[in-house]
């Protein structure tokens, strides 16, 4: 009887939570081509069981050694995909690509920087995360519980390289790594993997769910999506959702901000509110997306309110 007993609990626990356990992620890389992976974060929005992991994290081995792009949400994540990447390769991990400062993107680099890992982050965005961090950290606190954010810590660091692009040589591996000035943040990083002909393009192309744009400038994003399409690559990673092969794919990210941008121009210029604009209901287009509804009610009334102001 005791032994049922201990299966049914067994089972219940294991039903309960399919995708992450208690503070644990359950990490899986995929092998996008020979020696580049990806760990695909959750779809949902951050929450308790997802710890914070929503964004996409990549790394790529070398002969000599690798490099990760983005350091997720917090020290245990980084720690979890550390432990990972040391059991495909017994490489240095040598460098660390934060793509931009949102928290879901750069937390992590409290781990990394135990570590002799040189932390690649454009200086805009630096300076943001350490401007902004602890204030995220504490608003990531009440959302997720202390649990998650164990040793996350917000920690200065050298950044080195301030001139782009970046050449990088992995062993036999060359990386290129570009800034795209103001476009979702204030610098996005692109990585490109040059063997492989596949390009990291961090939270400048959205899969499946809405794009986020606090600190976009959309003009220019609008400008970058359409220099991603245009360039070549077999595969590319989102910031978040599934790898793309496609080119309309990256559609998606251009469709919802010049759909967003054009409602906050004309509200802006008409004198109209965003909650007049929620009152009519949820625009079509808007319901396509995951995450449509939350981050359509988020960002709005944030762009309206800057081009009031612009
Ligand atoms: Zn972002």
């Amino acid at each position: 009887m005791k032994f049922f007993n201990i299966i049914l609990i067994f089972i219940l626990y294991i039903f309960s939570n399919p995708v992450f356990s208690a503070n644990k992620f359950n990490l899986i890389p995929i092998e996008v081509s020979k020696n580049v992976y990806v760990f695909l974060g959750d779809i949902d929005d951050v929450n308790n069981n997802n710890g914070g992991a929503i964004s996409n994290t990549g790394f790529i081995i070398g002969d000599n050694c690798i490099i990760v792009i983005d350091a997720g949400p917090s020290y245990l994540y980084a720690s979890n995909v550390i432990e990972i990447i040391n059991s495909y390769s017994n490489l240095p991990i040598k460098y660390l690509v934060v793509t931009h400062h949102h928290a879901d993107h750069s937390f992590g680099i409290s781990r990394y920087l135990e570590m002799n890992t040189e932390i690649i982050m454009a200086e805009a965005e630096a300076k943001r995360y350490l401007k902004y961090g602890n204030r995220s950290l504490r608003q990531l606190h009440n959302l997720i519980g202390e649990e998650w954010l164990l040793n996350t810590e917000i920690n200065t660091f050298n950044n080195l390289r301030k001139k782009y692009p970046i050449n990088l040589d992995l062993g036999n591996r060359n990386i290129t790594i570009e800034l795209f000035e103001e476009g979702h943040s204030d610098g996005d990083l692109i990585i490109k993997d040059i063997s492989s002909n596949i390009l990291f393009v961090g939270d400048l192309v959205f899969n499946q769910r809405a794009p986020t744009s606090p600190h976009a400038n959309i003009y220019n994003w609008k400008n970058y999506l359409d220099e991603i399409m245009n360039k070549d690559w077999d595969y590319l990673i989102p910031g978040h959702g599934n790898i793309i092969k496609n080119k309309e794919d990256i559609l998606q990210t251009k469709k919802w901000i010049n759909f967003i941008d054009k409602t906050a121009k004309q509200a802006s210029k008409n004198g109209v509110s965003a909650l007049e604009i929620f009152n009519k209901g949820l625009p079509q287009i808007i319901k396509k997306y995951k995450l449509g509804k939350e981050t359509w009610y988020r960002d709005l009334p944030i762009l309206i309110n800057k081009y009031e102001f612009d």
